[in-house]
């Protein structure tokens, strides 16, 4: 059963956005409300606003037991059209006031009444069904349709709720979008699964954060992007930094924290953050339990029901690595999604001897603690003969106290194989040479690794989750 508390709710609070709340007597009335609505229809689409109306719609779909397709609001005309035409939702349901943008097509559309209130909630769905259809950004081709059955959501929300001493007595400070693994899944059905409370923010604010966790609020799920305002906040106000300090845990994932922002938040408020690693496909591989060794740069252990190789370029496993020796991560268990939607071949391609490629290198320590070096596509540089991980570069840039953001990526060069070029974002009235930061790195890391080329940027691109698009860098 993905949502016990909901067969026997109570007043406890589930669901907070600013002045608007639901208990979980009146998100069991609402969802069984939508659950009425869209009975005997196989799929349905959120329009996935930071809203209220939008946990309601996902939680009521998924106790109708119907696959929900949640959709960025940002999404542009053609791939919302690839994304209805691939899905073939047979409703939309959105918060009121929903304009219809391009790309929409016919598709009908549904306004979500929060005070309307069903029956009873129908029988729980088979645990192979389809629960949600996540897609990916499409940073390599057309957005690909991750079908994510009941059963993986269920299995690895209890894992993170075991490895983080998650209990219904929490209250999340939430402030993720709604339309991904992060802020849905984790952020929004872990708590409600767990009878605890939610409270989004909306948007972003280190004040707000803080607020609520000098409040209310016990952890916190956020991005790196979050941590590194929080920091930058907390160094100009100590409120801040002692107000985060009160949380029970705050976790990191969806791309690296580096060390170093690692180390000031601690140093900024006595919190040593938890990372995990994860994707839409697979939700959550690896993190750091609570009671766990909290080591900066480190994603931990797998999670419960989850299991995790390297395995090097000839396919051999990768048990014990030193920092040179990284191999790419896969992994198979209870978390795992079912296949990409209309695209067997792209779901073939991913696996081998049932074990899903993520794509993504890193080293195992002899404790079996994991360290992402990043994607094999865009952040293993070859040049001059070595293989050079991206993130160590950028972590060893970030030292440098002109850097405040820094992405390294390699470009064809005729003598090198790869040339490494790092795009800067320059801390605020600091100046620097491109030889003092290719010597910094020279000196802290090796020669090889030295950036030959340096670019200035105002900002690096980033998708709504604050992770840097090399793509977009590389590709102009
Ligand atoms: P697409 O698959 O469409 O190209 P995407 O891979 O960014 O987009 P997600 O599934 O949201 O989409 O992101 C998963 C990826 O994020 C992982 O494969 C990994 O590269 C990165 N990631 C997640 N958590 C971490 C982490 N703690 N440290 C480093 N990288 C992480
Ligand atoms: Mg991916």
């Amino acid at each position: 059963m993905l949502f016990p508390k909901l067969r026997q709710p109570d007043g406890t609070e589930a669901l907070r956005f600013g002045a608007r709340a639901l208990d979980y007597q009146e998100l069991a009335g609402v969802a069984a409300a939508i659950a009425e609505l869209v009975a005997g229809r196989q799929r349905i689409a959120v329009w996935a606003t930071n809203e209220l109306e939008t946990c309601a719609a996902v939680i009521g779909g998924l106790s109708a037991g119907v696959a929900v397709v949640p959709i960025n609001p940002k999404v542009g005309e053609r791939e919302l059209a690839h994304i209805l035409t691939d899905s073939r939702p047979e409703l939309l349901l959105a918060a009121p006031g929903f304009r219809a943008p391009d790309g929409l097509g016919d598709i009908p559309v549904h306004e979500i009444d929060l005070t309307a209130s069903g029956g009873e909630l129908p029988p729980e769905a088979d645990e192979d069904a389809p629960a949600l259809i996540v897609y990916t950004s499409g940073t390599t081709g057309p957005p690909k349709g991750v079908v994510l059955p009941r059963r993986a959501l269920s299995a690895n929300l209890d894992a993170l709720a075991e490895a983080w001493e998650w209990t219904g007595a929490d209250v999340l400070a939430h402030a993720l979008p709604l339309f991904h693994v992060h802020g849905l899944i984790l952020g929004t059905l872990g708590p409600v699964r767990l009878g605890g409370s939610v409270h989004h923010l909306g948007k972003f604010s280190s004040a707000a954060i803080a607020e609520e966790l000098a409040g209310p609020a016990t952890m916190m799920f956020g991005v790196p992007t979050m941590y590194h305002r929080l920091a930058e906040d907390a160094e100009r106000d100590p409120r801040i930094g002692e107000a985060v300090g009160k949380a029970r845990l705050l976790v990191s994932g969806s791309a690296a924290l580096p060390a170093v922002e690692h180390e000031r938040i601690e140093r900024l408020t006595g919190q040593r953050v938890v990372e995990r690693y994860g994707m839409s496909e697979t939700i959550m591989n690896c993190g750091v339990r609570a009671d766990g060794d909290r080591r900066p740069g480190y994603v931990g252990r797998p999670f419960a029901g989850v299991e995790l190789k390297l395995v090097d370029e000839r396919g051999a496993e990768i048990e014990v690595s030193d920092d040179e020796t990284v191999g790419e991560i896969l992994v198979r268990g209870s978390n795992l999604f079912s296949g990409y939607l209309n695209r067997p071949d792209a779901t073939a391609a991913a696996f081998t001897d049932g074990w899903f490629r993520t794509g993504d290198v890193a080293t195992r320590a002899p404790d079996g603690y994991i360290r992402i070096v990043g994607r094999k596509a865009t952040d293993i540089i070859k040049s001059g003969g070595y293989k050079i991980g991206a993130g160590e570069i950028e972590n060893c840039l970030l030292e440098h106290p002109a850097v405040a953001e820094v992405a390294v990526t390699g470009e064809p060069d005729a003598d090198l194989g790869e040339r490494i070029i790092a795009w800067i974002v320059r801390a605020p009235g600091q100046e620097v040479t491109d030889q003092e930061l290719a010597d910094h790195v020279a000196r802290l890391l090796t020669p090889h690794k030295r950036p030959r080329v340096v670019r200035y940027l105002e900002a690096l691109p980033r998708n709504e989750m604050g992770k840097v698009q090399k793509k977009a860098l590389q590709h102009g």
